[in-house]
């Protein structure tokens, strides 16, 4: 009878034998039934744990299912709904994650899994369980999210090694090049609407935009940022100082939010249309000489990081232009004369070894001046070295004053000076020489209040004038020299060319 049955365990079809068989282990099991048309289902059997978790009574469910249907989470509802049917049709196990809500009111991750019987009438019965995931869903984003962070590193990482590489082969004259693809890169990695440089002048009171990205559609500015005063803007004054001072990065979440004594900027942002921005300084031989800044149209979240990124890009943007500032300055010392910041014989002669090539290939003529001051050794003698150092000075001016852009303007030496003139058949040699003739003479050179007269000589010769277009310049400087050497001879102040001695 009663008590013997529990006994010996033979009743272990009576509903109490199940509950305790079931509250035994952590999960939800049940028997599922749906009708051959599917317009029913039910759980004919269901554990006590769904009251628990669920708040939903096993008596209820036994006579109709809805009620679990009414607690998925409704984005998960339309995949429960196919695979139990796919599953019925096919008659493989049900396999499903869903989220369900608990009494708390809220979503949990579960995982059900069960399988399939056809009964006679055409309707399935499933026989499964359920189970809560949840932790384990928790443990896959907080790894997804890991490998995310991870990839996103080894992405800027990589980003930043090719970029320097870039930078350490660099050619002379590619560094602007260079930093638009570093901005366009960079602009696109961070997915921000602009990435730029600015240089402020010396005395921070102005700033020019030098380089610019934007990104699709984006309105780009550099055009009318070239000479931006900002002496005015006191708030933007005191980032500078805090950027010159301690290599702040200036973060700017929400330019609406900027506080009162901002307003110029504000008003500036709001013109440029930017929500957020980040500026970064960028230093040359450890002075603050600009900025690297990145504009977002939109308000956004910018990583926890993201100044620290940002510097690591200043840094080298720094590098790259430090590097290309000491090249330009070696550069520019091997071709220039130091006293008169003219050009030097060094950069002269290849000059002038192209426009021989361009005279010899497309009849493109030239002339060259050589120019000597007169009885130069007696200003020296008289006044001294540095009055001497004071008219050669004087004179490059002069030269630089009357010359064309893509005439080559030269101290050959000493006290020796060339022109190269780049001509068409209009030019007029004599004339450009005779005007320099001119405005020596009428120059007014004064050192330590003693005026000084000075007057020079020079020879012309033209490519032309030669029987044929020689294969290296020497011809024509000689024969400019012999030009210069009459000029003395004629007395000085004067020029000579093929066709005689002028005196202006
Ligand atoms: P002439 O009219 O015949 O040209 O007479 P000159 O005195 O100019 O003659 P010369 O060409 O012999 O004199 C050149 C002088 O220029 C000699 C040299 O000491 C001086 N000199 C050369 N380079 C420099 C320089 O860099 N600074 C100064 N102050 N003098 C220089
Ligand atoms: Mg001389
Ligand atoms: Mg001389």
């Amino acid at each position: 009878m009663h008590d013997q049955k529990d006994s010996d365990g033979s009743g272990q079809n009576s509903p109490e034998f199940y509950n305790k068989l079931t509250a035994s282990v952590p999960v939800i099991l049940y028997t599922y039934w749906l009708s051959a048309d599917g317009g029913e289902h039910r759980y004919p059997y269901v554990s006590r744990r769904v009251a628990d978790w669920f708040g939903l009574e096993p008596e209820a469910l036994q006579k109709s299912a809805d009620a679990i249907f009414g607690i998925v989470h409704p984005d998960d509802l339309a995949g429960v709904g196919e695979s139990i049917q796919a599953s019925a049709r096919n008659l493989t196990t049900w396999e499903h994650c869903a989220r369900l809500k608990l009494t708390t009111g809220e979503y949990q991750w579960f995982e059900g899994h069960s399988e399939p019987e056809r009964l006679s009438d055409g309707s399935t019965l499933w026989y499964g369980q359920f189970h809560n995931i949840q932790q384990y869903k928790e443990l896959e984003q907080v790894l997804r999210e890991s490998e995310t962070e991870h990839s996103y590193q080894a992405g800027f990482q990589k980003l930043i090694a090719d970029l320097s590489k870039e930078f350490i082969n660099l050619q002379f004259g590619t560094i602007d090049e260079c930093i638009r693809e570093l901005l366009k890169t960079m602009g696109q990695f961070f997915e921000v609407d602009r990435a730029y440089l600015f240089s402020f002048s010396d005395d921070y009171q102005s700033m020019a935009n030098t380089h610019e990205w934007v990104g699709p559609g984006v309105p780009a500015l550099i055009d009318r940022q070239q000479s931006v005063y900002i002496g005015n803007l006191q708030w933007w004054q005191q980032q500078i100082s805090g950027m010159v001072s301690t290599d702040k990065v200036v973060f700017i979440p929400d330019a609406s939010g900027l506080p009162d004594i901002a307003g110029g900027e504000k008003e500036i942002l709001e013109r440029r249309g930017v929500s957020s921005m980040f500026a970064v300084p960028v230093k040359i031989r450890g002075r603050v000489t600009g900025f690297f800044g990145v504009d977002s149209l939109q308000k956004r979240n910018w990583r926890e990081d993201q100044g620290d990124l940002l510097i690591i890009v200043s840094g080298l943007l720094s590098g790259a232009l430090e590097r290309h500032n000491l090249e330009q300055k070696l550069l520019s010392q091997s071709i220039r004369d130091p006293l008169t910041e003219l050009h030097n014989r060094r950069y002269l002669m290849p000059r002038l070894e192209e426009m021989l090539g361009r005279a010899a290939r497309k009849h493109e003529p030239f002339a060259v001046a050589m120019f000597d001051i007169d009885h130069f050794k007696q200003i020296n003698d008289s006044l001294g070295h540095l009055a001497g150092d004071y008219v050669l000075t004087e004179f490059a001016g002069i030269l630089v004053e009357n010359t064309r852009g893509m005439d080559v303007v030269a101290r050959f030496g000493g006290e020796e000076f060339m022109v190269a003139f780049a001509l068409d058949d209009t030019d007029d040699v004599g004339g450009m020489v005779a005007r320099i003739l001119l405005a020596v003479r009428g120059h007014e050179f004064v050192f330590e209040d003693l005026p000084i007269e000075v007057t020079v000589s020079a020879g012309i010769a033209a490519v032309t004038d030669l029987p044929t277009i020689p294969s290296s310049p020497d011809p024509v400087i000689g024969k400019a020299d012999h030009h210069l050497y009459l000029a003395k001879e004629a007395g000085r102040n004067c020029f000579v060319d093929a066709s005689g001695v002028f005196r202006p």
